[in-house]
């Protein structure tokens, strides 16, 4: 390659700065690249629809994706719930396993995503004891899954740069095995990124205009507290009995994302999903298929798919813990195919499901 050429790996630096003689250089110390990408998960801003200079408090905090006393309260025990999340960002300690781990129930599903001010008051309704189902309530639950994915995305962004610098010191080969998968995978976030930002603008003229005609929603409520709480978005790509709803990837449309909240509202576990735009896209036949699912096989189909789908899922420690051993490889299984690590969602992913995690009754369905 001439030098002064950009660079094979895409980077859009020239040659001669970014790839050449890489294999001679020492590699970068694992603990500064982890600090690095800590630091692109941590950079703060209000999510709010009305965010701005005047109607912000200056402190943005650490707010919690799942309400913290309702919601994650549930589940705790002395001070403590498993995180998926923990343990997917402890993937290079762990090189390359993912075991859900011990976090503080402070730090546990939280992004610094909102300003103190705005945080407290948009979320109100659902931070209060006895808030219960209704569609407001589910919008606001969508509308923070939302903020929190779009948050993750722009830091994920921002983090490719950093990890093009793991292959220091490494064989071409091996320069040319990470770079492919890296680039791969910008590719699809940058896709995703996309999405994200222009759904959470509608989700911002929504509330803004307090039209809600655009939104769906459906949610049940269980009769009793389930040990897994859960928040975020995703493209529903198969459904509950095995059909393929949207190939990522495929063609340039705009996919279509749902939200999903699985915490606790008036004492019991509810499962709430939200979708803005068509009422007979995939997110509708998404949740079609739940609903014609057997209602006593519907806690552990909703648990499966924080599994399958969402990192930021959390589980009562002594639960997970007293699962079967291959109850719980089962789970990492599917926590595994949530991240990038698994090629392609199998067709069957949600609707084979071997083990019974909870078989906790419906009490009511709401939407
Ligand atoms: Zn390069
Ligand atoms: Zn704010």
């Amino acid at each position: 390659m001439h030098p002064y050429d950009p660079c094979w790996c895409g980077s859009n630096i020239k040659w001669k700065w970014c790839h050449k003689d890489r294999e001679k250089r020492p590699p970068v110390k694992i603990g500064r690249l982890l600090s690095e990408l800590r630091d692109q998960y941590s950079q703060g801003y209000c999510s709010h629809p009305d965010a701005g200079a005047e109607t912000c408090s200056q402190k943005i905090i650490r707010a919690h994706t799942i309400q913290r006393s309702g919601g994650l309260a549930g589940i705790t025990e002395a001070g403590h719930v498993m995180s998926v999340k923990a343990g997917v960002q402890a993937i290079f300690d762990n090189e390359g396993r993912i075991d859900p781990i011990l976090d503080g129930v402070r730090g546990a599903s939280t992004f610094n995503g909102f300003c103190n001010f705005h945080d407290t008051t948009l979320f109100r309704p659902v931070e209060i004891g006895g808030s219960t189902l209704s569609a407001e309530s589910v919008f606001l639950l969508t509308f923070r899954a939302i903020a929190y994915e779009l948050y993750t995305k722009r830091a994920a962004v921002r983090a490719v740069p950093i990890q093009q610098q793991m292959d220091y010191g490494a064989s071409f080969l091996k320069q040319a095995i990470v770079q492919q998968h890296l680039h791969y995978n910008a590719v699809g976030m940058k896709r995703g990124l996309i999405d994200l930002e222009s759904i959470k603008k509608r989700y911002d003229s929504a509330y803004r205009s307090n039209d809600r005609s655009e939104f769906s929603v459906y949610a049940v409520e269980f009769s009793e507290v389930l040990p897994v709480v859960a928040c975020g978005a995703f493209y529903p790509e198969v459904d509950f009995s095995g059909n393929q709803l949207q190939k990522l990837g495929r063609g340039s449309a705009e996919f279509e994302q749902i939200a999903f909240n699985l915490t606790i509202l008036n004492g019991v576990t509810v499962a709430a999903f939200g979708w803005l735009g068509s009422k007979n896209g995939p997110p509708a036949a998404f949740v079609e298929s739940f609903k014609e699912l057997p209602d006593l096989e519907k806690s552990a189909a909703v648990i499966q798919l924080a599994f399958e789908q969402l990192e930021n899922t959390y589980m009562r420690p002594s639960w997970w813990l007293g699962l079967p051993e291959e109850w719980r490889n089962f789970a990492v299984s599917k926590i595994k195919a949530g991240t990038s690590l698994v090629e392609e969602r199998e067709v069957d992913a949600l609707a084979k499901r071997p083990y019974p995690f909870s078989v906790v009754g419906v009490r009511s369905e709401f939407g």
